[in-house]
């Protein structure tokens, strides 16, 4: 049988923002989940964010009571990473720090299936890292779901450098029994996503500190004139501005093209703890 067939064990790792949609969604896809994150707050927030969100599909009839309830009762939560033993594939959201990932991806190493795979959902580290410090490169791979995970159809499967055929298969058929469009991409800084998407953000705020428009303006021009849904402006501070900031570092260090500078004004918003919605301020007051 393939992969993405007998798949029925999962481990999320990280029950933040992301992890806990990725567990929800393969929990809909009808595999068991185990959610693993240390921060008992964060279990409990998880849980109560997967409810709600199967209970509001369930009110919106996108889903029975009985599937939404059975949903619910395959994810199952643990504070150790043990809890990941004999699991066929791990999918590790955890913050964006490539030394926490390489940790938790060699102790993974040794509780995954042997024919298991490992996965990250990093917006940014080299898949291509993190891998070698496994001993099974060839199974490992980037995940790249967006947010939020139910909701968005796209998933960025990034291939390392030592990723094989078989494991970018069976990710990308995975992927489709999620419900979702994978689109195979291969590991430079950024992807496809954030190589394009961050260059267009830090443009809008050179606008802004150029004195070109206000961040209204800008937000106004895109959304009306581009179709974009969101002013760049209005997505940076819902990213988050450091997260940006870290983001454009990625693209300028590792592909070494002055074009992918962060833009200064970004850098002295970051510097006053002005990093958006999550501050209550970023180009925009949320207070
Ligand atoms: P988050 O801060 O919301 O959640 C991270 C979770 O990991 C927290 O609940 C934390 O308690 C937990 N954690 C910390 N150390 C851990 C450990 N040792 N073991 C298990 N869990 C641990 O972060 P997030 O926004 O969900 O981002 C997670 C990853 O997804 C990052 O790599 C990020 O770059 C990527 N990503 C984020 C977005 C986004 O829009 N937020 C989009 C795409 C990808």
């Amino acid at each position: 049988m393939a992969f993405h067939d007998e798949l029925s064990r999962v481990a999320v790792i990280g029950g933040g923002t992301m992890g806990n949609g990725i567990a929800q969604v393969f929990a809909q896809a009808g595999c068991d989940v185990t959610l693993i994150d240390p921060v008992a707050e964060a279990r409990e927030r998880a849980e109560a964010s997967i409810g709600k969100n199967l209970a509001r599909l369930q009110k919106k009839e996108v889903l029975s009571a009985a599937d939404a309830e059975a949903a619910l009762a395959r994810v199952s939560y643990a504070a150790e990473l043990q809890a990941a033993e004999g699991v066929q594939l791990a999918v590790e959201a955890v913050p964006e720090n490539g030394d926490l990932k390489k940790k938790i991806h060699s102790e993974l190493d040794r509780l995954v299936t042997s024919d298991g795979i490992l996965a990250s959902n990093t917006s940014s580290i080299s898949i291509t890292e993190i891998a070698a410090v496994t001993n099974r490169p060839e199974s490992f791979i980037g995940l790249h779901f967006m947010n939020p995970v139910p909701i968005m159809k796209l998933v960025e499967v990034i291939r390392g450098h030592s990723t094989s055929d078989a494991t970018c298969q069976a990710t990308l058929d995975v992927s489709r029994r999620l419900g979702k469009v994978p689109v195979e991409v291969n590991d430079y800084p950024g992807f496809v996503s954030n190589r394009i998407l961050m260059p267009l953000l830090n443009e809008a705020m050179y606008c802004v500190m150029e004195g070109v428009a206000t961040a209204e303006a800008v937000d106004e021009v895109m959304k009306l004139g581009m179709a974009h849904p969101m002013g760049p402006l209005t997505l940076s501070d819902f990213i988050g501005l450091d997260v940006c900031l870290n983001i454009m570092e990625v693209l300028h260090t590792g592909l070494g093209d002055p074009k992918y500078r962060p833009c200064p004004l970004l850098r002295r918003m970051v510097a006053a703890g002005c990093l958006g919605r999550k501050t209550g301020k970023g180009f925009y007051d949320y207070e």
